[in-house]
């Protein structure tokens, strides 16, 4: 598929119907609430975008780890957003619950709930809340699909021994969610450990594990990610291309390496994503990020492709769930 198909696609998905407010949630409700309603959805989906406001009074940001001036860009609103995923064809978008809010996801909850359809979501919970199963059912019910598990740069170790990080990963199998670990690759033996221990939970690992993040796609490293096939239930997104590698669109330099992935893991368990806003900052752009899978990755057939660009994405995190 090259892009005119890719737009193809786009336009034949009913676009003029996409139109956001310009204030993103906080503007009055009403013009745009059959937003991707009743639609065919044949249009790509993106499975990891952060968005955010300025309008902190309504929607605080975690102050002891963050300030305003964090928030760069200021601001990346769901207008914003559909201005860059539209041109490209992509019609739905998993929003990956920002830093900034830590566990606060009401901003991610808000977006989902007015444009239905169009937006899942993967919050952050503290695993250690007593309220935890209840925490997760309604956010569940808002339409979040996933939960984020970081670190920030201490690694995974004690994820085998935590007792909150063990209740998260059973109910997370229980209810069909995803455990979505922002990783680095020295971290991937606690995730196969944490993939034997619990089989039945669907895990999505963000960016390649940020096998590349360095600069240098490292063998071994890319190795062991590969290993993780070895689990069902494991799923990678091919993402943050801005990140990897050469850093440089067209970033054909990562086509080795999602070759590599998609032998290992097969189109079924890998999806396509941006992670905007940081794919469109800089020298970096939208376009460049879809068309490395959509255009560059010429082994793949038309039904692999649209795995990793929509029909993954769609079964993980547009499921309904019990
Ligand atoms: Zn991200």
């Amino acid at each position: 598929m090259n892009r005119h198909v890719t737009r193809r696609v786009f336009l034949g998905a009913t676009v003029s119907s996409l139109s956001l407010s310009n204030n993103g949630v906080t503007s009055g409700a009403g013009s745009d609430q059959n937003l991707g309603v009743d639609q065919k959805k044949t249009g790509w989906i993106d499975a990891h975008v952060h968005v955010w406001t300025p309008d902190v009074d309504r929607y605080p940001i975690d102050t002891r780890r963050y300030s305003v001036d964090d928030m760069v860009p200021a601001s990346f609103t769901p207008q914003q957003l559909m201005a860059e995923c539209q041109p490209a064809g992509v019609e739905r978008v998993v929003l990956i619950q920002m830093s900034f809010y830590n566990t606060d996801n009401s901003y991610l909850l808000d977006v989902i709930k007015k444009h239905p359809g169009v937006f899942s979501g993967v919050a952050i919970v503290d695993h250690h809340a007593a309220d935890l199963p209840t925490q997760i059912e309604a956010l569940s019910a808002g339409g979040v699909r996933g939960f984020r598990i970081s670190r920030r740069g201490e690694g995974a170790g004690n994820w085998l021994t935590d007792p909150g990080m063990a209740r998260l990963w059973k109910i997370a199998g229980r209810h069909g969610l995803s455990l979505c670990p922002l990783i680095n690759p020295r971290d991937f033996a606690v995730i196969d450990q944490l993939c034997l221990k619990y089989p039945e939970t669907r895990v999505v690992i963000d960016h390649f594990g940020r096998v590349g993040v360095t600069g240098e796609i490292v063998p071994a490293q890319l190795n062991s990610l590969c290993k993780l096939a070895r689990h069902p239930n494991v799923h990678v997104k091919t993402s943050a291309f801005y990140a990897l590698g050469k850093k440089q669109p067209p970033y054909k330099d990562l086509l080795p390496m999602l070759r590599r992935v998609v032998d290992s893991f097969s189109p079924q368990r890998l999806m396509w994503a941006s992670d905007c806003p940081y794919q469109v900052q800089g020298k970096h752009d939208y376009q460049s990020s879809i068309d490395l899978v959509g255009d560059h990755l010429e082994s793949l057939s038309k039904t692999d492709r649209q795995w990793i660009l929509r029909d993954t994405s769609e079964k993980v995190f547009f499921n309904k769930v019990s």
